[in-house]
């Protein structure tokens, strides 16, 4: 059992990081059942920082079976949604009470500058009342109008479902995933990735404190390989969702779909941004700069595509140059630093071989960018990049995942449209205009889920969130649809 006596600092998390760690599965907390574990290391100095269990299919199934029991015998499937939303509110509460440990954690285990991750923990409360809130006002029985019979559907939960999250918002994607599935009715296994473990453990802290009933939130430590394939794979699951890279996403749904379980795939993006020449152009600039050096560009739904309207071009270019090189790469708790490193080793491989790969297929480097280095700071850091050149090169096309921006000027309206639709991804873009009818009807050309306005990742509660083609399918999340997304609906009738 784990303790945890100071709500409000970092010697509380580094207590809580130093600990030896077990999952947390029916209300216990365990060890792999062969004992297995895996280092989780602090990406800005290259230290280990915790021993985390490295679960497989056995404990995978115990998780399931406790989720499964959970559901059946615990009475949170059938509690009257205020009784439940008393229980997640308190959730919610604890959650806020601990934000500093909790982004303590969860900046040192991803990398994550301290105040984002902050915004990220606020990020998961917001989420967890959000669908609370919908739990409490949603008509969970509709009588119908139907000739001859007395006829409702009624609105119920599905069961146990199964949650696969990236290391790049380990902790505000597990608030964005669950939510609606807890406020529901159901019970969850989170499988968090294996660079970003702690923050879903610290979870299971405050949900064994605040009373959730056990085996409702199981939290199952591993590698994708091992514990995420296992727990894709399981029968016993209701409903799936991923959140992670397309090439795994398919694997995902594939496993899903051999035991017919409905998956909800939210995917990569190659977003783009198309800018018109009546903007402001150091406001713009400003702005994409923060957004593509944000979480140091590891985004979905950045925007890594910068289409510029060519009577600007130059100027614009070089006011994003000027931005992005005063950038300060630094550690991630070092209040100083505008920039961290990126997750891991093979992270920052990725970043600097798409730079070396653009440059040749014929990309300009405009901002060279490279390897970082940040003084008695062993850790993964990359200076911000921008390229330039067409639209074919490999950096245009592919998702970097890193602070790396790729410029292309256009002509008119209709190219920039032709030129942004021009990817296999669909999940998010940006239109930058003071013609709000232009940027309107630019918005609702695009081919993704999401269009912004004067604006990059923009992610209001109630807006639905979601991607299409390579970059998703499933629904979304944050939305009214995404809690019914987590109900079944059952026809009850009566001939009269
Ligand atoms: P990833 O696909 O490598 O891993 C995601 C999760 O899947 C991890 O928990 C990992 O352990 C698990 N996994 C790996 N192999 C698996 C397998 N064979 N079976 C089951 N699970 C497996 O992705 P990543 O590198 O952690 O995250 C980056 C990707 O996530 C990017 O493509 C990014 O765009 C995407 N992403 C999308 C959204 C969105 O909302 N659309 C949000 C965040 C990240």
């Amino acid at each position: 059992m784990n303790t945890i006596i100071d709500t409000n600092s970092a010697e509380t998390a580094r207590a809580f990081i130093g600990k030896i760690h077990k999952a947390f599965i029916g209300g216990e907390w365990v060890a792999a059942a062969d004992g297995a574990t895996f280092t989780t290391r602090d990406p800005g100095t290259n230290a280990p920082l915790a021993e985390v269990p490295s679960m497989g299919a056995a404990d995978v199934d115990r998780a399931v079976q406790a989720a499964a029991k959970a559901f059946r015998s615990s009475g949170w499937a059938e509690m009257p949604a205020n009784e439940r939303g008393v229980l997640l509110h308190r959730l919610a509460e604890e959650v806020e009470k601990h934000k500093a440990v909790l982004a303590h954690i969860e900046a040192t285990d991803a990398g994550k500058i301290l105040a984002q991750a902050e915004g990220d923990v606020q990020n998961f409360v917001d989420t967890l009342r959000y669908f609370i809130g919908i739990s409490l006002n949603v008509q969970h029985r509709t009588p119908l109008a139907v000739r001859g019979h007395e006829a409702t559907t009624v609105r119920l939960p599905w069961g146990p479902c199964g949650f696969i999250v990236p290391w790049n918002f380990p902790f505000l994607l597990i608030g964005w995933n669950i939510s609606p599935a807890l406020a529901a009715g159901n019970t969850v296994v989170i499988k968090p990735a294996e660079d970003t473990p702690l923050s879903a453990l610290y979870l299971g802290v405050l949900a064994e404190r605040v009373g959730i009933p056990a085996g409702v939130i199981n939290v199952v430590t591993g590698y994708g390989e091992t514990a995420g394939a296992a727990l894709a794979a399981h029968p016993g699951l209701k409903r799936m969702s991923f959140t992670g890279s397309p090439e795994v996403g398919r694997l995902v749904a594939g496993a899903c779909a051999l035991n017919l379980i409905p998956a909800k795939l939210e995917l990569g993006g190659k977003g783009a941004a198309v800018v018109f020449d009546d903007v402001d152009i150091d406001d713009t600039a400003t702005r994409l700069a923060g957004a593509i050096t944000f979480h140091t560009g590891q985004v979905c739904c950045d925007a890594t595509r910068w289409l510029v309207h060519r009577p600007i071009y130059d100027k614009f270019v070089s006011r994003c140059v000027e931005r992005m090189k005063s950038v300060v790469v630094g550690y991630q708790l070092d209040p100083a630093s505008q920039m961290g490193p990126v997750v891991s080793a093979k992270q920052r491989e990725r970043v600097l071989g798409y730079l070396e790969r653009g440059k040749t297929e014929g990309a300009e480097w405009v901002l060279p960018g490279g390897p970082a280095t940040v003084a008695g700071r062993d850790g993964f850091y990359v200076k911000p990049a921008l390229m330039a050149g067409t639209l074919k090169n490999v950096a245009a096309r592919e998702e970097i995942f890193g602070p790396v921006a790729y410029l292309t000027p256009f002509d008119d309206e209709a190219q920039a449209i032709a030129m942004a639709n021009d990817t296999d991804y669909g999940l998010a873009n940006s239109v930058w205009s003071t013609d709000l009818d232009r940027a309107r009807r630019v918005a609702e050309r695009m081919i993704a889920g999401n269009s912004w306005i004067n604006a990059h990742n923009v992610f209001p509660h109630g807006v639905p969130y979601a991607g299409i083609n390579k970059s998703g399918m499933g629904g979304g999340v944050l939305s009214f649809e995404t809690f019914l997304d987590y109900t079944r609906g059952l026809s009850v009738v009566r001939p009269l």
